[in-house]
């Protein structure tokens, strides 16, 4: 019998993937599975990105790039920060990963010895406990629910806070709560991290664009500038540009962090793939119009889903400030089901009676509730309704 590590026997396979491979099996088998489960968007990559791939395939720009990204894509990235952030960056403080996954886990290796906490809001992104994990840290998770929006309060942080803490995590807008922190609630945050000049504070921008608040983004930088020093600030194309297969994530942060973060990425993959890296060149550089496009679909969307939702008996669902995700409260609803004890219980029963895939909130560290992707048309998202609504009235 083989006998493996300890690191990687305390995490498990990625959730979410799990339920879109499962999903995916199910229609192999002739099954109309409606898939609500995957975190990506329904639109293709927008031409003038792929055209700058395939023009960097016909110039042979084949070839490995700089470990930390090609000097095109970190000047974009830079031009980004400044223009999108009002954040400046040297390229020295700019690293470029086989996507935004990848960012993560180079700063939780970089940045955690055996035991060190991170403070991690839940509902989380599913990834962010097992790679602190795998690093060796010690995952905290705060707690939230819908009446407080899904977002942790100052006090919960402060609370949370020991001498072995060494990162906080912040995700706004948030996969899966889809809510965003207000420039109020994140410099509240700032406060209590102010007095604690060790935490080092991973901001996850992924769904900067993605957001309807009609108020423009902001993350806790933003909010409280003094923060810049020990803020590592992470963002993708992968959601924004509906670029997920691309593999390109990006990181800005202090000189020294992301230098030892480039370092465990050069003995690891190398450079991410340099056909992708012209590609978000061209997306961070090019016209941003097609982002707009996508954020009204989405939005236009979310109206409709958290509102059928809402409706449902038994069933809490606030209206979220962006992302493409719905995260409704099916607790009670879960209460009054026969024979359904959990939301796991309810995601199996809705895959094989109601033939929709969705993820169970505790994927997310929210028992109770359950996250639905509205990324796909608008005519499959009622068809999921009607089909969720019929289950549940059985
Ligand atoms: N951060 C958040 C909050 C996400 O939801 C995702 C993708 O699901 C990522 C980071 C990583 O995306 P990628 O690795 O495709 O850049």
């Amino acid at each position: 019998d083989i006998s493996l590590s300890d690191r990687v026997q305390r995490i498990k396979p990625s959730p979410t993937l799990a339920i879109t491979a499962k999903a995916g099996e199910l229609r192999a088998q002739g099954k109309d599975i409606i898939g609500l489960g995957a975190g990506e968007p329904d639109f293709d990559t927008p031409d003038h990105i792929k055209q700058a791939a395939i023009e960097a395939i016909n110039a042979g720009k084949t070839k490995y790039t700089p470990v930390d990204g090609t000097p095109g894509l970190k000047k974009a990235i830079i031009d980004k920060f400044k223009r999108d952030n009002s954040l400046d960056y040297e390229p020295n403080q700019i690293l470029v990963s086989s996507g935004g996954k990848q960012s993560f886990f180079n700063m939780a290796l970089a940045l955690l010895n055996d035991g060190d906490e991170a403070i991690i809001p839940a509902p989380y992104w599913v990834s962010y406990p097992d790679m602190v994990l795998v690093a060796g840290g010690v995952p905290k998770v705060l707690e939230t629910d819908v009446n407080s929006r899904f977002k942790i309060t100052p006090e919960q942080l402060e609370a949370a806070i020991t001498p072995k803490t060494r990162l906080f995590v912040i995700n706004s807008p948030s996969n899966p709560s889809g809510m965003a922190y207000s420039v109020e609630e994140l410099a509240a945050l700032g406060e209590v991290l102010k007095k604690h000049p060790d935490i080092i504070i991973a901001t996850d921008d992924m769904y900067e664009h993605i957001l309807w608040t009609g108020k423009p983004f902001v993350n806790i930088v933003n909010a409280c500038p003094e923060l810049y020093d020990r803020t590592v600030v992470m963002n993708g194309v992968s959601k924004a540009y509906s670029m997920t297969g691309w593999r390109i994530g990006y990181a800005g942060g202090p000189q020294k962090l992301i230098a030892a973060m480039k370092k465990v990425q050069s003995q690891s993959t190398s450079n991410p793939a340099s056909i992708s890296q012209a590609a978000a060149e061209a997306a961070l550089a090019g016209d941003q119009g097609c982002v707009d496009e996508m954020v009204k679909a989405f939005k236009e969307r979310h109206d409709y889903l958290t509102a059928a939702l809402d409706a449902l008996p038994g069933v809490k669902c606030a209206q979220g400030d962006g992302t493409f995700y719905a995260f409704p409260d099916f607790s009670e609803a879960i209460a009054n089901l026969d024979g359904v004890e959990s939301d796991t219980d309810l995601a199996a029963l809705l895959l094989e009676t109601a033939e929709v895939a969705l993820v169970p909130g505790s994927a997310f560290g929210a028992p109770g509730c359950m996250r639905l992707s509205f990324a796909v048309g608008m005519d499959t998202l009622k068809e999921a309704m009607r089909r969720i609504e019929q289950a549940l009235a059985k």
